[in-house]
């Protein structure tokens, strides 16, 4: 780990809401924020607690230090009166948020997906219910139990001396220049990952790979492995068009300071522009 990521827990502690505590709402890709002129943050139960209703039944998702982090019942509507200073925003967001916050609205939101896609069990299609005693999900007709999964990923910053490669996604809603990124597949190594989507996505064979650090990446519901691999700057690119829009070698000198994106990408590439990857 080399970003400074808050300790999180998703044991179950059975914890009602108190002063320390945090409400996240999500609806699809949105979640509920406190927005304080340009500057947005978690909700404090506090704040919010005078606007739910009487019978609202907090669900506990996870904690962090002291910080037990809720959200409104998974499968239920949420609907908060008019006039609250709270509104509901995209979740890219968190770029513009405090990193200790965006780190635990990141990996809230990876856990609320998980439990919203998992209604029914995947063998019998009873509905599932929460385990009382460990983060799962149990099938109370034929016994499945359904842990949260997190899909590992690889993301590298490929250099050739003072040059690094950078490329466009051809879709999405990123649209800057980034490294190479892409989940492992089944039976693979995370090395073999890197190289085959290095490969499929601008033709290049890398060589040199060092492993940086990790970052849990709950936007995508996965774990990202970072590596530094070196490539020849000589060879030409083949694109992959589906995947990538175009791809570039850009000199260290032409990188400018990014706005902190709360990912371990931006920190690969701010560490190559100030020479110390
Ligand atoms: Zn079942």
């Amino acid at each position: 780990m080399i970003l400074n990521t808050p300790n999180f827990s998703i044991s179950p502690t059975h914890h009602t809401p108190n002063d320390q505590s945090v409400l996240i709402a999500f609806e699809g890709n949105q979640t509920l924020l406190r927005q304080d002129g340009d500057q947005y943050q978690l909700i404090s139960w506090p704040d919010i607690a005078p606007y739910l209703p009487e019978q609202f039944i907090p669900f506990e998702l996870a904690h962090s230090e002291e910080t037990s982090i809720f959200c409104p019942p998974i499968h239920e509507a949420f609907a908060l009166p008019e006039g609250t200073p709270f509104v509901y925003r995209d979740m890219s967001t968190f770029r513009q948020m405090e990193t200790n916050d965006a780190a635990l609205l990141i990996s809230s939101f990876h856990l609320w997906s998980w439990y919203h896609k998992n209604r029914f069990c995947g063998c019998c299609a009873h509905p599932l219910t929460p385990d009382q005693y460990e983060r799962a999900l149990r099938c109370q007709s034929c016994g499945n139990l359904i842990f949260p999964t997190i899909a590992p990923a690889v993301i590298v910053a490929i250099t050739c001396g003072d040059r690094i490669l950078l490329a466009r996604n051809a879709r999405g809603n990123f649209r800057h220049y980034a490294l190479i990124a892409g989940f492992v597949e089944v039976g693979e190594t995370l090395e073999q990952a890197l190289h085959r989507e290095v490969m499929e996505e601008v033709g290049l064979p890398i060589h040199s790979i060092k492993y940086i650090g990790n970052q849990p990446w709950g936007v995508s519901g996965s774990m990202m492995f970072a590596f530094h691999a070196q490539a020849d700057d000589q060879l030409a690119l083949t694109l992959q068009e589906s995947e990538i829009s175009s791809a570039k070698w850009f000199d260290r000198s032409e990188l400018e300071q990014r706005q902190n994106s709360q990912s371990i990408a931006f920190e690969l590439i701010e560490r190559f522009r100030k020479g110390i990857l």
